[in-house]
């Protein structure tokens, strides 16, 4: 092995080669160490705010009128929902005690969205409930770490006053996936967890396998990969 390459494998070589390859090189590692910053940034920025935060379990307020703040919080939850996947959330999912949902149309039945639409009910308000009830699982994306789901029961059809995102007061009638969705969000408002209506002997833990685990896996080989090529330079 020549002498350059030795030199050429610590910062202080590269220093004696030449202050201007020293330099490079820093950047390089600065320039990496800010890409690895902003992407744990982002992904920050799309998180939901997980089971054990007091924002849950305390009472929404009311939203006397829907301006540029509010317009902003329902678009951060429109994004996170698509980014996600999810049939709904709440303000205080994302750290706004605002009584603000999202409820989707459809069951996800595919990865497609088409043909799904979201409802922003503001100062929701539940009018109807059927008789006729349901029990089905549901999860929640305030319960991803770990993933925990559970069978609830709750009514089929509903009817439900609030305003829309232009301010303007609506009726919405829902049943089935969507009913469910706005009586989940709503219970959001008021500090209650799907797990506190869930029958306790169908609540478990969903085994992380395949994709997600996959994508965990893929962040830390990435920055395992990074220190080991930057480890010669310390
Ligand atoms: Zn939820």
């Amino acid at each position: 092995m020549s002498s350059g390459i030795v030199l050429a494998s610590c910062p202080l070589g590269l220093f004696l080669q030449g202050p201007k390859q020293g330099i490079k090189y820093l950047l390089t590692f600065f320039f990496i160490l800010l890409t690895i910053v902003l992407i744990k940034m982002m992904k920050k920025k799309y998180g939901v705010i997980q089971v054990g935060a007091d924002i849950l379990r305390q009472k929404s307020l009311s939203v006397s009128f829907i301006g540029r703040k509010e317009r902003a919080i329902i678009k951060k939850m429109q994004q996170i929902l698509r980014k996600t996947n999810g049939l709904g959330l709440a303000a205080p999912q994302i750290g706004e005690r605002k009584r603000i949902i999202i409820s989707v149309s459809e069951p996800k039945e595919s990865q497609s969205r088409k043909g799904q639409k979201f409802y922003v009910l503001v100062n929701p308000k539940i009018i109807f409930t059927s008789r006729e009830t349901d029990k089905l699982e549901e999860g929640c994306l305030s319960f991803q770490e770990p993933e925990i789901r559970g069978v609830v029961e709750r009514s089929t059809k509903i009817k439900v006053k609030a305003l829309n995102e232009k301010n303007n007061p609506i009726i919405l009638k829902a049943e089935n996936m969507l009913a469910r969705s706005i009586l989940h969000e709503i219970d959001h408002l008021d500090g209650i967890l799907f797990t506190d209506r869930a029958d306790p002997r169908t609540i478990y833990e969903v085994v992380k396998r395949g994709k997600q685990r996959r994508e965990k896996w893929m962040v830390g080989d990435f920055i395992f990969f990074l220190l080991l090529v930057l480890a010669p330079w310390f």
